[in-house]
């Protein structure tokens, strides 16, 4: 089954006729197009694209299976015709059609169809991965794997947190990445306590922590994996931080498998935490889904609702901040499967000491 037919399916449940995709990652998973410019239309009987005249080649070779259409200059007013007879409920994305765009949407489409706010469509589907995709990302986290090699040999004390990053990246390229999945974050000392530091020009010092968060973007797919390494003998509090969210993040790995709910797995990590004294140091959520965009459903965190399902991809990523001291974070990248879970992060969690 497609996955246009997959759609088509789900679309009675949420009392819809058709669903228009406009969100460029949405149409990629359901359409295979890669173009910055295009918009479908779904239905049990209906599988409309819509591109403009720089895709249209580029649309006939990778949207066979659609009809597609060359869009006017004012693209969205392809959408004044072309629809099935009868009153129709058409579903939009919601979370990504803006105000101004609804409005255009509501002058252009003919009145009889009734545009109905339906986000979360197509993402819930690509909560779940096929194999085909599974191999992707697992060829993502290698490639960050192999950067993180490289980051060990090259050293970290006496470089500058800017350097590092511009290093890792290019190396990411260098490897075959087409980007890094998100910003690269190099994090040493007291920066590490800012789970989202920015890379800074200050040179990395000895005896201390340096939290470093990479993924790399390859055919599409994203990994994301975190490492925290000491440049040298570290204080004890510091030390004390590392095992513990090493701790945590193993017994939450443990807890992937289907059927939990993402909140009980948060819960096992942020328990071990908090038994520690250290609840107030962990500010965010477990982890997040993983696949076409770095963060996507499902979601390991106090309000995941969603239970756990064979090809979910997800991370685990606990950490403990301590203010003006440093922090700690360890992320794997994790598949579910049908009897628990496949690491695709294989870069060791042992506290390494990387000069
Ligand atoms: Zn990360
Ligand atoms: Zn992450």
């Amino acid at each position: 089954m497609s996955r246009a037919d997959r759609v088509a399916d789900v679309l009675d449940d949420r009392g819809l006729d058709l669903l228009l995709v406009t969100d460029l990652v949405n149409l990629r998973y359901l359409t295979g197009f890669t173009g910055s410019n295009g918009m479908a239309v779904v239905g049990r009987d209906l599988r409309r694209f819509v591109t403009d005249f720089r895709y249209v080649d580029q649309a006939a070779a990778q949207v066979p299976d659609f009809d597609r259409e060359l869009g006017p200059q004012d693209f969205i007013t392809a959408l004044g015709d072309g629809w099935p007879a009868g009153e129709l409920r058409l579903g939009f994305e919601d979370d990504h059609v803006s105000v101004r765009r609804h409005g255009r949407l509501r002058d252009v489409i003919p009145g009889r169809i009734e545009l109905v706010a339906a986000g979360g469509v197509v993402e819930s589907l690509r909560a779940v991965k096929d194999a085909g995709e599974v191999e992707r990302i697992r060829a993502a986290a290698e490639l960050a794997d192999a950067v993180y090699g490289t980051v060990r040999e090259q050293g970290l004390a006496g470089r500058t947190e800017r350097e590092v990053a511009l290093a890792l990246e290019n190396e990411m390229r260098q490897l075959g990445a087409e980007e890094p999945s998100f910003s690269s974050i190099v994090a040493s000392a007291e920066r590490g306590a800012l789970p989202h530091a920015v890379p800074t020009d200050a040179t990395i010092p000895r005896g201390t922590l340096v939290t470093l968060d990479i993924g790399a973007r390859l055919d599409g797919y994203c990994s994301d994996c975190t490492r925290t390494w000491a440049t040298g003998d570290l204080p004890d509090d510091l030390a004390g931080a590392y095992a513990l969210v090493l701790r945590a993040q193993e017994a939450a790995l443990d807890a992937v498998r289907p059927g939990p709910e993402g909140r009980h797995v948060d819960a096992v990590a942020r328990r071990i935490i908090e038994e520690a004294g250290h609840g107030e140091h962990f500010g965010h959520g477990l982890g997040h889904g993983v696949g076409l965009e770095v963060h996507e459903a499902p979601r390991l965190a106090r309000t995941g609702d969603a239970p756990l399902v064979a090809g979910n991809v997800v991370t685990v990523e606990p950490g403990v901040y301590l203010p003006g001291r440093g922090g700690v974070r360890i992320e794997d990248l994790v598949v579910v499967t049908e009897d628990g879970r496949d690491v695709l992060s294989g870069t060791t969690k042992d506290l390494l000491s990387v000069g």
